[in-house]
């Protein structure tokens, strides 16, 4: 472990921005996890399923099904003071975005219903891990514990190092997942307090990456290097979102199978496009930039043959 100072109540005390705390994920580590989500992000993936996860500010979500309408309720219209709000015709609130102010504790504060939601809200780190500690007797028994993810959990450094490290002098076991863009010096500080790295590995052609993404994948893929080479101990899972259009062909999965295959003790799983994000981005009045656009089923099976002749059993098939 680090043996650099640290300070418990200052690690405790660290603030950062989180979106959301779940609890029983069985999918981004091993066992039974908390995963914290953490907001902001450099990347802008067009496939992301976590949209409200991209910057770092809190945001307003209006998820107008779930709204009970104005006569029933209406609470919200009196809330905002900014005149985002209005009656629409349809007898629910209508939302001017551009007059909103994502104010984090108003209208929002105020919805019966979540109708009105707003995602990303200051917490302590000490705050966190008490909620993350609940579920202390089912890591224990499954082999789990805290996952931090977003986002890009890296971005807020310190308060994901403090999470980290507080959880480990608590005998949790950690993991991260990351999209591996964080500067070198972030990475090699976060890596002795964990217990477990999910890292994406999304293409290999840097101007095929930022046209995708928004940035090269130099950055990405010299921190890969650094976690795989420099901390011999720590499992390492290599993540490829298989993603229709970008890196949906063998080529492209051969390409990252080969730059995984020297690291022996990396294993590799390749994980679908799926569109469960799609209703997020109505609800924050964005589009989803990947539109209607699905993954062919024969898509999968053929990729993880290519991958499986390259890696052999570190291929790991999603449960
Ligand atoms: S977040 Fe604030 S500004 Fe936006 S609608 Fe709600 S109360 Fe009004
Ligand atoms: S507070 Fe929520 S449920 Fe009530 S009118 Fe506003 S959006 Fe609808």
């Amino acid at each position: 472990m680090n043996q650099e100072a640290y300070d418990d109540d200052r690690d405790l005390a660290q603030e950062g921005m989180v979106f959301n705390v779940q609890k029983y994920s069985v999918h981004d580590g091993p066992g039974i996890r908390t995963i914290v989500f953490l907001k902001g992000c450099s990347l802008r993936c067009r496939w992301c399923s976590n949209p409200e996860s991209q910057n770092t500010a809190p945001e307003l979500a209006w998820n107008e099904g779930r709204c009970i309408g104005i006569e029933k309720c209406g609470h919200c219209l009196e809330a905002c003071d900014k005149g985002a709000l209005t009656p629409g015709a349809d007898g629910k609130p209508a939302l001017q975005r551009e007059k909103c102010g994502d104010c984090a504790q108003s209208c929002a504060a105020t919805c019966p219903s979540q109708g009105l939601l707003i995602y990303g809200r200051r917490r302590t780190a000490g705050d966190v891990l008490n909620a993350v500690e609940q579920d202390m007797a089912f890591y224990s028994r499954s082999g789990g514990g805290m996952t931090l993810s977003g986002g890009e959990p890296l971005l807020q450094y310190d308060f994901a190092v403090a999470l980290l490290r507080q959880a480990r002098l608590r005998r949790m076991k950690t993991a991260i997942e990351t999209c591996g863009m964080a500067p070198e010096a972030n990475i090699r500080a976060a890596a002795p307090w964990l217990s477990y790295a999910l890292f994406d590995i999304k293409h290999m052609d840097a101007a095929t990456h930022k046209e995708q993404t928004g940035v090269e994948n130099t950055r990405i893929l010299a921190n890969f290097r650094i976690l795989a080479e420099e901390f011999p101990t720590l499992p390492i899972l290599a993540r490829t979102p298989v993603i229709p259009g970008f890196n949906d062909t063998p080529e492209a999965i051969e390409a990252i199978a080969g730059f995984i295959k020297p690291y022996e003790r990396v294993r590799y799983e390749m994980l679908p496009y799926h569109r469960l994000g799609t209703q997020k981005y109505h609800f924050l009045h964005r589009e989803p930039p990947m539109g209607e656009v699905t993954l062919e089923k024969s898509r999968m099976p053929r990729l993880q043959r290519i991958a499986l002749d390259i890696l052999g059993e570190r291929v790991q098939i999603p449960r």
